[in-house]
């Protein structure tokens, strides 16, 4: 040994740096576990991070792993190893059937790797019987298999399956970071870098991918509009208006992160913090809604859509659920910004 350990720090993920040193180092120690649970807000990097440990794990440079050139590596970069896989659900869920093919296939040592990874995405959108299943790998697992669960949050977990894994909780990363990055790695030009880290809320994933689509963008308008246009609704209009958006769980999912940005937002206006806002575009409307609607009512819509988000989590009936959110959203005419106030 000269000193410098064989797996390095130096992976392909941006930020999250304690959580690749604590990996590396049990790496290097030779105590890898059988099982992580990586938790955190989607489009943060939990599956970037859970490759690059899959890339670490398997990759063939004797000098600092992972390499990110050797034939391991890039092929895991691109889900293209046969000993790597990526399971996610299979349509609203992740079924029973596709766990036992899984273990099937754990059920054979890997071709060429060391390890057989398999990265179990959204783990939070497995049905019960699916975790049931799970449990007995979790239980027994061989020698040469390493399980990746990511999940947006640990809470509707069976309990019995986060006290076998390891837990990973990410959190999200500091907007300066995410400019930086969208500059550096992905030529995004400076003007839009800063607005899309700042809209991001510390989600990588969201700023990259919205660099790389213009209607990612296009969409987060239309979902904030329909939030405002309800605030501004009897009952029966906000039904009317939220009826298209619970037919698409995926993006109902994303429409409640984004909504509780939104609150999140008036409550740092009501309280004239210096945190910048996540949606500074929507200022002229944040500051209309913390000026009427008291704190405590605040805290109740961000309860109600947090609430409504684990429902659709759990497959509770997504009209039904986003009815009652409706209910309790605070009444008030917003007054459009005057042209040009928006960014
Ligand atoms: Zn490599």
């Amino acid at each position: 040994m000269d000193g410098q350990p064989l797996y390095s720090t130096h992976w392909p993920v941006i930020g999250h740096k304690w959580a690749v040193e604590h990996l590396a180092r049990s790496l290097n120690h030779g105590r890898v576990r059988h099982a992580y649970l990586i938790t955190g807000p989607s489009g943060i990097g939990k599956t970037t991070l859970a490759r690059a440990f899959a890339q670490a794990v398997n990759c063939l440079s004797e000098e600092a792993r992972p390499c990110g050139e050797c034939r391991a590596c890039t092929l895991i970069a691109h889900d293209g190893y046969a000993d790597v896989n990526v399971i996610q659900a299979d349509g609203n869920t992740l079924k029973i059937e596709q766990i036992r093919d899984m273990q099937h296939m754990l059920a054979l040592r890997p071709v060429e790797a060391r390890y057989r990874v398999v990265i179990l995405r959204h783990f939070q959108d497995a049905t019960p019987q699916a975790m049931d299943a799970l449990l007995k790998t979790l239980e027994e697992p061989p020698s040469y298999v390493i399980l990746l669960l990511t999940a947006d949050t640990a809470d509707t977990l069976l309990p019995t399956i986060k006290s076998r894994c390891q837990p990973i909780n990410l959190r999200v990363l500091p907007t300066t970071l995410i400019r930086r990055a969208l500059e550096e790695r992905w030529q995004v030009e400076p003007e839009r870098a800063a607005l899309l880290a700042q809209l991001s809320g510390g989600r990588i994933g969201w700023a990259v991918r919205a660099a790389e689509d213009e209607t990612l963008l296009a969409q987060r308008s239309e979902w904030l509009d329909l939030l405002e246009k309800a605030i501004g609704q009897s009952r029966v209009g906000r039904f009317m208006l939220v009826e298209p958006l619970s037919r698409d769980k995926a993006s109902l999912a994303a429409a409640m992160e984004l909504w509780q940005s939104y609150w999140r937002d008036v409550l740092l206006v009501s309280h004239s913090t210096t945190t910048p806002i996540a949606n500074r575009d929507r200022r002229h409307a944040l500051e209309q809604i913390a000026a009427a609607v008291k704190v405590e009512d605040v805290q109740r819509v961000l309860n109600a859509i947090r609430r409504t988000a684990k429902y659709v989590d759990q497959n509770v009936n997504a009209r039904l659920a986003l009815e009652v959110l409706m209910l309790d959203l605070p009444q008030l005419q917003l007054i459009q910004a005057p042209p040009g106030v928006r960014e």
